[in-house]
């Protein structure tokens, strides 16, 4: 029987020739799950075109041999040495390694483990290519990430009122997230009211949410390993023109966004797109990061949506639409959905309303 990693293994094993390899050692938990079905903190697998062995600790023991497909090999020491011997006695020529996700330290002291017999090249970017493309299984529990996270988002945001802490609003989410099942936030949920709101990426305060302000949730779950992020901004009571004039231009600009995705389009042109939308209303030099990014088993995963993103759209694949303005002093509105790339163009996996919500 073929399993669902056992066959992202030999995907893998196929692109290895990009790379003259002849066997990879998969460290990054992400990929190591994805290629084995293993959700412990320590392990490492080692596959070539022969075997796939997933080396582990005592503590993983039981957990790996229910968990995966791959030979179990459990080790009292460290992994590396242990996997550099098995490297060297099956004479590997060039081993791929996540270079890029390595220490400097275990580099080098892989280096010299395995010269003169094996030389390390670069695995990176390898199996999070592969994950660009996500599995109707995947794409269920994103969906099904998504749909939790807006259920905590619609049972606490009409509950908000003036004197509730950010910090407050931020841990209500969190506990309905889990309360329906999550397990857990699939990043620190961000809540930011007022003026604070003009930081991309603040974290939840001891300050109250204020009257007559914009209030902004940035949150997603995590279900089954794999995440969801959506961004709302709401207001609490009537909105001055100027909060109006901002939400209404960054709402312009998501969905000039999402209409820019559909299969062959690069993932630049979608970004172009937001920006494009909020320079005709003089607001693109308050849009300070990219306009979003894909997702999965991580909640920053590839194809990033950005100006430099040369990735071709293609169906299967899971990104975030989240333009957004920050104006210091005044405040910050973003709005994200996260949606799926389909043939005919995209699904927006978001089943949130965009409308200003106002809260009185
Ligand atoms: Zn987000
Ligand atoms: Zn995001």
């Amino acid at each position: 029987v073929t399993t669902v990693n056992a066959e992202r293994r030999t995907r893998l094993l196929a692109l290895l020739g990009q790379r003259k390899a002849d066997g990879a050692a998969i460290s990054h938990l992400p990929n190591l799950r994805y290629l084995t079905g293993f959700t412990g903190s320590n392990g490492l697998l080692l596959v070539t075109p022969r075997s796939a062995t997933l080396f582990t600790d005592p503590r993983y023991d039981i957990q790996a041999r229910a968990e995966t497909d791959c030979a179990v090999r459990v080790l009292t020491g460290s992994l590396w040495p242990e996997v550099a011997k098995v490297v060297k006695k099956s004479r590997l020529k060039r081993l791929a390694v996540e270079d890029g996700k390595l220490s400097y330290a275990t580099h080098r002291a892989l280096q010299g483990m395995l010269a003169p017999v094996t030389r390390l090249v670069s695995a990176e970017g390898l199996t999070e290519g592969l994950r660009m493309l996500k599995s109707a299984g995947e794409i269920d529990a994103i969906r099904r990430a998504m749909n939790l996270a807006a259920k905590a988002y619609q049972s606490v945001i009409g509950r908000v009122r003036p004197g509730w802490t950010e910090q407050r609003v931020a841990a209500e989410l969190d506990h309905k997230m889990r309360m329906l099942g999550a397990e857990g936030p699939a990043f620190e949920t961000i809540v930011a009211s007022g003026p604070r709101s003009a930081l991309p990426h603040a974290r939840p305060a001891a300050v109250e949410v204020g009257r007559n302000r914009l209030l902004l949730v940035d949150m997603g779950a995590s279900l089954d390993g794999y995440t969801s992020d959506m961004t709302r901004v709401v207001h609490l009571n009537k909105p001055s023109r100027k909060a109006r004039a901002v939400y209404d231009a960054v709402l312009e600009a998501q969905l000039t966004a999402t209409e820019a995705v559909r299969p062959g389009a690069a993932a630049s042109a979608v970004d172009a797109a937001a920006r494009k939308s909020l320079r005709q209303r003089g607001l693109d030099g308050a849009f300070t990061h990219s306009t979003g990014h894909g997702l999965g088993l991580e909640i920053h995963e590839n194809p990033r949506v950005g100006r430099n993103s040369e990735t071709l759209l293609e169906p299967g694949m899971v990104i975030t639409i989240e333009p957004g303005v920050y104006l210091e002093g005044f405040g910050g509105v973003r709005i994200e959905d996260t949606v799926l790339v389909t043939p005919g163009g995209c699904e927006v996996l978001t089943p949130l309303a965009k409308e200003l919500q106002i809260l009185t």
